[in-house]
């Protein structure tokens, strides 16, 4: 019987939370409201304090889990618009692949806690300058804050009380005083991008790729690779879809790794269509958040830019998705709800009915794959943009040109690399020094009783920081000033740092060319972006001639006058031995060796390696990307790996060790065994112990046609886990540690 035609009975529907916990919960509607949307946003009681969730069932007859009388009303209902049925959707689908909570998602495309807080509040309050307040008006310390936090601009009482860092109760007597005054608020305007703007003339391979991704637009479901050298103009060419997405009143959403968020890329969006674009990263204040997302479910957003979090914006009238650098390890989220960005936008795609575009210079195995088997389309750049040519890639075996230690200086780059660096400088050009490792030595020990420094709370070495003067470790931030003696035995001057990081290669280039300018650019600036886009900028400009970095200088950069790139050790990224550390490895150098000779100026790259006979060094010497990807593939396929087998890794990990262990053997001895299925471990990770906690690693591997969720959530429901153990499910795990 419907709920409706019970006078006497409340109204009840299902409001998903955003907090980890499952489905969505009961509430009733309030008094005199009738009928609701699927997709509200409203506020509820929960547990003893107001929570903003979403109604996610209208119709829940029959389903009632909590009594009547139990049951707690909706306190408000806000005046948005609902989260549209293809967010929902999405957010149901992230979480059934995950295997997290929807609510865990929900909390994701939710953004902050305090979103709803002030926003959509067309009034705010502006201070009532020199006025005197009515009579029985009683200042207090909080009002008194409130009212020095308020200006001549309108804010609502919300952002007032943040300011202040009072609560809001005060703000209604203050404007009831007549302190503050009420005024219209302007939401926060979003330019217009003009897809008519500007563009540049393209090329005839370029038109043709555009051309193939504009007759996607309003064309429903696509993915479509784009695959092209590093500067063919994939960014132009993507644009142009982009632009056509617009001009049939369609949003646009574009993700890139974090640190491509850069003033270049904003500069290029700038030139083609006259506006800076919205962006979205890790680095934005809560009010810009708060303003961005609420543009965006409103649509007044047309296109914005932003990191794999982005993907969870409520966006409605979506036209097109482009990933660039689609290949990029920054895709995959490793904490809380564990999903792999590329992969989840194809979904989307998928599920509002648009294309996708995925671009790469190296594509991942896994888009190789999907297009080989006709699942992804393909469209293809061969050749740079203009004169620029692809630069020269040349081994340096270091085993017969070994770097030459002097008296004082333990050396690391080949008299080979060293000839070149002093050539290029001579040339007035640049020269980039490609170390993809913090700090100055990854490890330091003790000469005399043998010590080595390790992290007390995980199982890694202290990595010394010279200039900082500290060990640190690179997993969980520990860190303590490099001693004056062993620790252990009490040696003094016995410490050695052992192997390179970017700031002793730095040392060396400082003592064989002391007359250059120098300049280390590292993953430490990716907390800032103007810090980031400062060192680009002085890379740009020639305001140094030998540059020192690690992997944030893979990406899409122009450095015009850069012509030598030296990769120090090729071999590093191989060591780990994962799945895909030759892949990864592959990716990387290729990045780093595009950033050479991208104007005018032919580039040169010089690889340092002791295994130049290894199939990811010599394929990259010889510039044949596809016979690595040929091979990489052909031993995927015969081993059953991704991405022509499932894989899922469970973390097991506590603060106990042999309650930790118990546990990861337990579901070990209850692993499935079936036919297409195979369990590896459990084994300690290789990270045996990361911020104070014990891990075990148990590896799921499948055939394509299992469904991986429903093997693992069987067995995880017939181990009892205890509550001190953590069991942390990755679908299509990407790091192995
Ligand atoms: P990719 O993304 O493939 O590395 P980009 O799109 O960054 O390549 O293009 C490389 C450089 O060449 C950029 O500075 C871009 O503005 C320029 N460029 C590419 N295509 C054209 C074109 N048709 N006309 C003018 N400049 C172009
Ligand atoms: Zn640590």
């Amino acid at each position: 019987m419907s709920v409706k035609n019970q006078p006497n009975k409340k109204r009840r529907v299902g409001v998903l939370l955003p907090v980890p916990l499952g489905g969505a919960y009961d509430y009733a509607l309030p008094e005199g409201v009738s009928d609701i949307a699927a997709g509200s946003f409203v506020r509820v009681p929960f547990g003893r304090r107001q929570m903003t969730g979403v109604v996610w069932k209208t119709d829940l007859s029959g389903e009632g889990r909590v009594d009547d009388e139990k049951l707690k009303e909706i306190s408000e209902i806000y005046p948005f618009s609902p989260l549209d049925a293809e967010n929902r959707r999405f957010i149901d689908w992230v979480a059934s692949y995950t295997m997290s909570a929807a609510g865990a998602v929900l909390k994701m495309a939710m953004s902050i806690d305090d979103v709803f807080s002030g926003v959509g509040e067309t009034e705010g309050f502006a201070k009532n300058e020199g006025a005197v307040p009515v009579a029985g008006f009683r200042m207090t310390p909080a009002r008194e804050k409130l009212l020095a936090a308020a200006s001549a601009v309108p804010e609502s009482a919300a952002a007032l009380a943040r300011k202040a860092g009072v609560s809001a109760s005060g703000v209604q007597a203050l404007f009831k005083a007549g302190l503050l005054r009420k005024e219209k608020m302007m939401p926060e305007t979003f330019e217009t991008p003009n897809p008519a703007f500007g563009g540049v003339v393209l090329n005839e391979e370029q038109q043709k790729a555009s051309d193939f991704l504009k007759s996607k637009i309003n064309a429903g479901f696509s993915v479509t690779l784009l695959d092209g050298v590093t500067g063919s103009g994939k960014t132009e060419v993507y644009l142009e879809a982009a632009a056509k997405a617009l001009e049939c009143g369609r949003r646009v959403l574009v993700l890139l790794p974090e640190i491509g968020l850069t003033g270049q890329w904003v500069e290029r969006f700038r030139r083609r269509f006259g506006i800076s674009p919205a962006l979205w990263h890790s680095d934005m204040g809560a009010k810009k958040r708060r303003e961005t997302w609420k543009a965006v479910l409103d649509g007044r957003i047309r296109v914005l830019a932003g990191a794999r979090s982005a993907l969870f914006l409520p966006f409605s009238d979506l036209g097109l998705i482009v990933v660039d650098e689609e290949h990029d390890a920054s895709y995959k989220q490793e904490d809380g709800v564990i999903y792999h960005a590329r992969d989840m936008a194809v979904v989307r795609a998928k599920i509002s009915d648009v294309p996708i575009v995925l671009s790469s210079a190296t594509p991942s195995l896994e888009t190789v794959a999907n297009v080989n088997a006709g699942r992804y389309e393909k469209a293809v750049l061969h050749n740079r943009f203009g004169a620029a040519k692809l630069p020269d890639v040349r081994l340096i075996d270091m085993r017969r040109d070994p770097p030459e230690d002097t008296a004082s200086l333990k050396s690391f780059l080949s008299p080979v690399l060293l000839e070149h660096i002093k050539n290029t400088l001579f040339r007035g050009e640049q020269s980039l020094l490609f170390l993809n490792r913090r700090g100055y030595a990854p490890l330091v020990l003790c000469r005399k009783c043998g010590y080595r420094f390790q992290c007390t709370h995980c199982s890694a070495w202290l990595v010394e920081h010279r200039e900082a003067g500290r060990l640190e470790c690179h997993h969980c931030g520990y860190s303590v000033p490099v001693p004056e003696a062993c620790p252990v035995c009490g040696e003094t001057d016995s410490l050695a740092s052992c192997g390179p990081g970017v700031e002793r290669i730095s040392e060396e280039i400082q003592v064989r060319f002391p007359q250059a300018r120098r300049l280390i650019v590292t993953g430490d600036m990716t907390s800032s972006p103007d810090r980031l886009n400062e060192a680009m900028r002085r890379i740009r400009d020639h305001e140094a001639d030998i540059i020192i970095g690690t992997q944030i200088l893979a990406k899409g950069h122009h450095f015009p006058d850069l012509t030598l790139v030296g990769i120090v050790d090729a071999d590093l990224g191989l060591a780990g031995g994962d799945l895909r550390a030759g892949e990864r490895t592959y990716q990387m150098l290729s990045q780093v060796a595009g950033r050479a000779g991208r104007a005018d100026k032919k580039g040169l790259v010089l690889m340092q390696s002791y295994e130049p006979d290894n199939a990811v060094i010599s394929a990259l010497a010889c510039g044949d990307a596809q016979a690595f990807i040929q091979a990489e593939t052909e031993s995927r396929e015969a081993f059953h790996m991704p991405p022509f087998g499932r894989m899922a890794a469970l973390i097991v990990s506590g603060e106990d060790r042999s309650t930790t262990e118990q546990a990861a053997y337990s579901l070990g001895k209850s692993a499935p065994y079936m036919q297409g299925v195979r369990v590896l471990g459990p084994a300690p990770a290789p990270l045996a112990l990361l911020r104070g906690k014990y891990r075990y690693r148990l590896l799921l591997q499948t055939e394509r046609n299992v469904r991986i969720q429903n093997v693992l959530s069987e067995w995880l429901e017939s181990v009892k886990i205890p509550s001190s153990v953590r069991v942390k499910v990755d679908i299509d795990p990407y790091s192995f540690f």
